[in-house]
């Protein structure tokens, strides 16, 4: 289980933090013209890891990142929160949602999130390898 210490109304702002990201346009998402005005009204959220995106925050979670040592140098593009990202959550048994399978380690494993277990539900139209891999972080 993730730890869930992030009071509601920080949660809201990391939400808020998260869908602006998004209207500014993430690496590795591409929405079909039937949701952009969702993302374009800051209306839609996306995994920090597999990019999964949808507006309905209930198949996302907040967690940690990493101890704030470990941020030093992983070249990630500083929030004012700085160690909270947002990740898919799962619902059915073996989708693996990037939430549930991060554990209490500090990335998701390679192969997991609703982007590759849900497509039927990902508004992100991109390939799995035009997903930026993660490689700049711990
Ligand atoms: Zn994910």
């Amino acid at each position: 289980m993730s730890r869930q210490n992030f009071s509601k109304i920080l949660r809201d702002e990391v939400f808020k933090w998260n869908a602006a990201t998004l209207m500014g346009g993430v690496s590795g998402v591409r929405i079909d013209e039937r949701y952009q005005k969702d993302r374009e009204q800051g209306l839609m959220y996306y995994c920090e890891n597999c990019k999964f995106c949808h507006t309905d925050k209930k198949y996302f979670d907040i967690d940690h990142l990493v101890p704030d040592k470990q941020m030093q140098g992983t070249g990630r593009p500083s929030n004012i929160w700085q160690n909270a990202i947002v990740l898919c959550k799962s619902y059915e048994a073996g989708t693996r949602g990037c939430n549930q399978t991060k554990g209490s380690a500090n990335w998701p494993p390679p192969g997991v999130g609703l982007a590759r277990s849900r497509r039927d539900l990902d508004l992100n139209y991109a390939d799995m390898h035009e997903r930026a891999p993660n490689t700049q972080w711990p």
